[in-house]
């Protein structure tokens, strides 16, 4: 036994001090950058990516994302001949889209005849749940050498020796979280992860120093999150249950009291199993099921990130979101949202 007693902190252990700024107007701000990969390529826009999950990664939400700049890793049960259809009609907004992959042969096989159809999209995420399993090295690897000039995310992690060594194998965006998603079970059902700002903090600073770039992936539940997940030196940001249960999701909605949900389930939870092909006995579900009150169409929320990450880099005098974790301080406290009326709900939803 081991025990580390450094401090590691999630989103809620911490607040961004505000700095004097010469910024007028939030408007002055530019949230779109340019990402520059190893591999070559430079995406352009806002650091903001929809997971890669039923309900959330789903051809609507890229096209609505598209809109603000925004990226999408497409959930990867997309069969070819649905790629294709999509590509005919939505050239623009295949730069803002990933497509996924895990571990297994047949989803490679299949990455390379969809690479093939549709040459132009140059995005790709392999996503397994956790990125130190011994096989998951090697694959990556083999993607890169399969794929040299597409740019390569993969994950997840939640530290610097496996950043490293991700980068290393081909990887130009690391993928990091384990444990933070809101539907994911991984704390309760095994005692492992790490808390997601240490995490993201850790591993950029390792893939920065080998010219790499990450993701912060899971456990932002406002926008207060994805700026501190920003600001901590994450290029981008995942989001999973942000996005879910808007119009966008092509979730299942059902009648509650005559109020409509939208299922929501992680991607490793029973319901998941159930719908790609059976629960496997020797694996226990580490994602829960939730209904969620049907959010609407998902621009008002694009809205409120893009709103809430301007204000965030005028508050501390950052023009961009490349000089926002250069301009952060951040002060470790207890509690920083007023609790009195967390509970009640909001005129306008959640
Ligand atoms: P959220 O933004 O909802 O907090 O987190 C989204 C992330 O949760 C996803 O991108 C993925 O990494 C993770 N996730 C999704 N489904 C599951 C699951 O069933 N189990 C676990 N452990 N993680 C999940």
């Amino acid at each position: 036994m081991h025990m580390d007693a450094h401090e590691y902190l999630d989103f809620e252990d911490i607040l961004i001090k505000p700095r004097r700024s010469p910024i007028n107007s939030r408007q002055e701000v530019d949230l779109t950058r340019s990402f520059k990969t190893k591999s070559g390529f430079v995406l352009k826009g806002v650091g903001v990516v929809a997971a890669n999950m039923d309900g959330v990664g789903t051809f609507s939400m890229a096209k609505a994302l598209a809109q603000e700049k925004m990226f999408t890793a497409l959930h990867k049960f997309y069969t070819l001949e649905q790629w294709v259809e999509f590509a005919k009609d939505n050239a623009a907004i295949l730069p803002y889209v990933f497509i996924t992959i895990g571990t297994s042969e047949a989803e490679l096989e299949n990455l390379g005849r969809i690479l093939e159809a549709i040459p132009i999209l140059t995005n790709i995420c392999v996503d397994v749940a956790n990125g130190y399993s011994a096989h998951f090295l090697p694959h990556v690897a083999k993607v890169r050498e399969k794929f040299p000039n597409k740019v390569l995310m993969a994950g997840n992690v939640v530290g610097a020796e496996m950043s490293e060594a991700l980068v290393q194998a081909g990887a130009d965006i690391v993928k990091v979280g384990i444990g933070p998603g809101s539907v994911c079970t991984t704390r309760k059902m095994t005692g492992v992860g790490v808390p997601q700002f240490s995490a993201i903090v850790e591993c950029a600073q390792a893939a920065h120093a080998l010219g790499a770039l990450v993701c912060g992936d899971g456990g932002c539940v406002c926008v207060g999150d994805i700026a501190k997940a920003l600001a901590g030196g994450a290029d981008f940001v995942m989001l999973g249950g942000m996005f879910a249960g808007h119009a966008e999701s092509e979730a299942k909605i059902v009648d509650k009291e005559g109020k409509p949900y939208a299922l929501f389930y992680g991607m490793s939870s029973y319901t998941a199993q159930e719908h790609h092909g059976g629960v496997r006995s020797y694996r226990a579900s580490e994602g829960k099921e939730v209904y969620l009150p049907f959010r609407g169409a998902v621009a008002a929320r694009l809205q409120e990130i893009l709103g809430g990450l301007r204000s965030t880099c005028a508050y501390v005098g950052a023009t961009n979101l490349e000089e926002l974790p250069k301009r952060a301080i951040f002060i470790r406290v207890r509690r920083q949202i007023n609790p009195i009326y967390d509970h009640l709900e909001s005129p306008h939803g959640s």
